[in-house]
């Protein structure tokens, strides 16, 4: 068992951690209280090939393994978790769907892109259709050689802002979940509208919204896969999505440390550092051992992503830890801030906010828990009904 990082990966992560620190961090405060788009930061992450990090290097790509990805989306995470999230959907969910399902033209066709600068979003939650995302309701109605697709997409992470849409319909209502197909869609075809961006509580600069599709026309050569494929190829990527969340809510955490431990040795009250309580070392103990607790299983989820077989119930157990272990983080971080901790130019509010999204999206805690559940008790006598435990949650 080795429980170092290569030579190569400890110099992406320190590399990631000095882009993030130098050129993140002194912005994110601002970005979030406007809510205002990264897309500097974007350029900039595209320019150091932290786009496209594990597609392979023939369509561009870093060829780079989950661990390294992780590595550096905990960093960014760290600076920024609202820049960490777009990276995050594009870099697994967009260009992992695309690059272990799409046949050779259409990766030819879409990778470089991604890998360059086109933004890539994943639209497969729908106003009715969240947890159990085998109830889709946007439909894709066989067209001559092609597809017309009607529908909505709701809470999709860069809509509008993405140049390339992973987006799932149904061509085969009676067939349930084995009835969702994939397509790639492009942002200026005709019918494909977004709506406003979302008021959000945290990840402010990122944009989520809804998209409408009104008789989008698409060619066959958009489908990945076969029809049918589509939920299966949802549910195998987001295993590398889930990881990429852990990696962000450890990022989250970590910063709510590094904020907490700098604070609680300057801030004096009774004559001394509050540092030098020992209620607030036993929050402090606690906050890293538990942050640690979540790297490590985080960065073995990662490392199982590029091993044989899947691996769903491990990738659910480090993304449920995570995001929990960063709200807490976070919670205690503005604590130990007191009063201080509530307002904004503390920053310790702002990582609660983001901190809280992490046990929300691909996959509630709750959905996280029954995924783990149902591994266990996978062939047992009573055993939970698959129907529910593997949905997959967009
Ligand atoms: C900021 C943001 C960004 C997002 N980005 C994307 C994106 O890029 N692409 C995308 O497709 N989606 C995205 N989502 C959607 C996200 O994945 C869903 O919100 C999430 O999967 C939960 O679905 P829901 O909101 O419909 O909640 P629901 O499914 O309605 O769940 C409501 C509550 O019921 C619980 N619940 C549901 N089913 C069960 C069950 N069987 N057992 C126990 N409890 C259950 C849930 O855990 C939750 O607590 C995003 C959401 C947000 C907020």
């Amino acid at each position: 068992m080795d429980f170092g990082l290569s030579g190569e990966q400890r110099a992406l992560k320190e590399a990631a951690r000095a882009f993030a620190q130098a050129e993140l961090a002194p912005v994110a405060a601002r970005n979030d209280a406007e809510g205002r788009f990264p897309r500097q930061a974007l350029n900039r992450l595209w320019e150091l090939g932290f786009m496209g990090m594990t597609v392979p290097a023939a369509y561009g790509g870093g060829g780079l393994d989950h661990l390294s990805h992780a590595l550096a989306l905990e960093e960014i995470s760290r600076a920024d978790a609202a820049t960490a999230v777009i990276m995050e959907v594009h870099n697994t969910v967009v260009c992992e769907l695309i690059s272990h399902f799409a046949a050779e033209e259409q990766k030819a066709a879409w990778l470089p892109r991604l890998c360059r600068g086109d933004l890539g979003a994943f639209a497969l939650t729908e106003p009715l259709a969240g947890s159990d995302a085998g109830a889709l309701r946007s439909r894709a109605e066989k067209r001559g050689h092609g597809y017309v697709l009607h529908g909505q997409k709701a809470l999709i992470t860069s809509a509008g802002e993405a140049a390339l849409y992973v987006l799932f319909a149904v061509t085969n209502a009676r067939r349930g979940r084995r009835g969702i197909s994939a397509f790639v869609l492009d942002r200026e075809m005709p019918g494909l509208s977004f709506g406003k961006p979302e008021e959000k509580m945290g990840i402010r600069a990122s944009v989520t919204a809804s998209i409408f599709l009104d008789g989008v026309h698409v060619g066959a050569d958009r489908r990945i896969g076969q029809e049918g494929d589509g939920y299966r190829m949802a549910l195998a990527t987001l295993d590398a999505g889930r990881v990429g969340i852990a990696a962000q809510a450890v990022g989250v955490a970590q910063a709510a440390l590094d904020l907490a431990v700098s604070y609680s040795k300057q801030r004096r009250q009774f004559g001394h550092p509050i540092a030098e309580f020992q209620a607030i070392q036993l929050k402090l103990a606690d906050m890293a051992m538990q942050l640690e607790a979540a790297r490590w299983l985080t960065y073995r989820a990662a490392w199982l992503n590029d091993q044989p077989g899947r691996h769903t119930a491990d990738v659910s157990k480090a993304k449920l830890l995570a995001s929990e272990v960063a709200v807490r983080c976070a919670d205690e971080a503005v604590q130990i801030h007191g009063g201080y901790g509530y307002l904004r130019d503390y920053g310790a509010e702002r990582l609660l906010r983001d901190a809280r999204i992490t046990r929300l999206y691909e996959g509630t805690s709750e959905i996280q828990r029954l995924v783990i559940a149902a591994d266990l008790l996978r062939g047992t006598p009573g055993g939970v009904a698959a129907g529910v435990v593997t949905t997959p949650s967009g």
